[in-house]
């Protein structure tokens, strides 16, 4: 007899366009968390982790917000799942955090000395030409950068 699935998902339409770039997305995200983290510093190993999670949201976002490339059920759906981080997809709605690259680099309580991260702060206010945050490895995602 053959085995009867209870929680089979239901795939909105369109799904079929955009599996393939997230199942890419997925094995890499599987990849980095499975990556040797020797000679490395504690922060830096989830810094892959972070950029590919970045990237799978900004996917969506940009298919549903700026191309309307999907409808909102399968957006919705993606929430959902997991595919996209709700949260931060909110933050890049907003004025000057359209590029923003992480949720922890906006929280007060992670910096020592300021209340943003140095990757949030623009380019031409910055002293430092070349940084890295420590939270995502970030390089700068202010808004006029
Ligand atoms: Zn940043
Ligand atoms: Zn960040």
């Amino acid at each position: 007899m053959p085995k009867v699935k209870t929680n089979r998902v239901k795939y909105p339409e369109g799904w079929e366009l955009i599996e393939p770039t997230l199942r890419e997305l997925q094995g890499k995200m599987r990849e980095a968390e499975n990556d040797p983290h020797d000679g490395k510093r504690k922060c830096e190993t989830l810094w892959p982790i972070f950029k590919i999670a970045h990237q799978k949201s900004r996917y969506i976002f940009d298919l549903y917000h700026r191309r309307r490339e999907i409808s909102k059920e399968l957006f919705e759906f993606c929430l959902d799942q997991g595919y996209a981080d709700r949260n931060i997809i909110a933050k890049w709605k907003k004025p000057g955090y359209e590029r923003l690259c992480c949720l922890r680099c906006i929280q007060p309580r992670d910096h020592n000395f300021q209340t943003t991260c140095v990757c949030r702060v623009p380019k031409h206010l910055r002293e430092e030409k070349v940084i890295e945050c420590v939270h995502c490895g970030c390089k700068g995602c202010a808004s006029g950068d």
